[in-house]
């Protein structure tokens, strides 16, 4: 099933056609890469995606509902995830909290009659952070983490929110390269297992080759291509 249409997508600041005319479809449990160079305007469409921008013209349909214009806390509890470019844990708290925070944030199935909230937050924290890898971690401060170690963090937040569809704008930035093809194996795996869509942005095309279903390539606010890893590789 799609989970997200987008249909002739426009924004310009002054004269600069930031995005224009941009199209394209998002299916469930699908990972869509999202490139381009500098400028090309990867991140006024994610903008526009996550509310923190408006549109021009076009539309944006998500899980049925057309969004665009909308503002982020709306979009969010659709069932949108985001990573952050600049973390947003707070550093002396421990892991497993930083997830707990999230979860009475977002305020997602936490009510048990048997348990308090706190304790089911708790739980599912420690289910969240199993998942990412990151159990081990739970009891430490989260300002003692690796940086790559805060990036699964950082996903284990976003999946918080129970997303469909998980945004990732240049979710590997500052990583190793070998850091880097893990996180994303991991989103992948998650993505397929729940059947989330991803859409990510990203420089190292390496990552984008192994881990994406479906390639855009932005240039200059117009899509220029679009295809599977093979059909982008083979077409530059
Ligand atoms: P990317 O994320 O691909 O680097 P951006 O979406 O950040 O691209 O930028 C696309 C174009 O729009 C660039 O020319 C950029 O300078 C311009 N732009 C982006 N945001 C603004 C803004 N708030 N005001 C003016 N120009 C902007
Ligand atoms: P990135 O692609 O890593 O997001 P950018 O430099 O493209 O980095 O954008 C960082 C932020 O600055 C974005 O929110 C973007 O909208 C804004 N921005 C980019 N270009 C301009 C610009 N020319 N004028 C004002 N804001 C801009």
């Amino acid at each position: 099933p799609t989970l997200l249409s987008v249909e002739n997508l426009s924004k310009s600041y002054g004269g600069v056609h930031a995005v224009r005319g941009v199209s394209f479809e998002l299916r469930a449990g699908e990972i869509l890469a999202l490139i381009g160079p500098n400028g090309a305007g990867k991140s006024t469409c994610f903008d526009m995606l996550n509310g923190q921008n408006i549109p021009d013209s076009g539309k944006i349909r998500l899980l049925g509902e057309n969004t665009a214009g909308r503002k982020p806390r709306a979009i969010w509890r659709l069932g949108v995830g985001r990573t952050f470019q600049i973390t947003a844990t707070f550093p002396t708290m421990t892991v497993r909290e930083n997830v707990q925070v999230a979860l009475v944030s977002y305020g997602r199935q936490l009510f048990n009659l048997w348990t308090s909230t706190a304790a089911c937050a708790r739980e599912e924290a420690g289910r969240l952070l199993d998942l990412v890898g990151m159990g081990a971690y739970a009891g430490r401060p989260c300002g003692e983490l690796a940086y790559g170690d805060l990036k699964r963090l950082e996903l284990a937040i976003a999946l918080a929110n129970q997303p469909k569809l998980l945004l990732m704008d240049e979710p590997t930035a500052g990583m190793a390269p070998r850091e880097r093809i893990e996180l994303m194996r991991l989103t992948a795996r998650i993505a397929r297992e729940q059947s989330i869509g991803v859409l990510f942005t990203e420089h190292d095309m390496d990552v984008v080759f192994e881990h994406a279903d479906r390639i855009l390539v932005l240039n200059r606010g117009t899509l220029i291509a679009e295809g599977s890893p093979e059909e982008v590789r083979g077409n530059p």
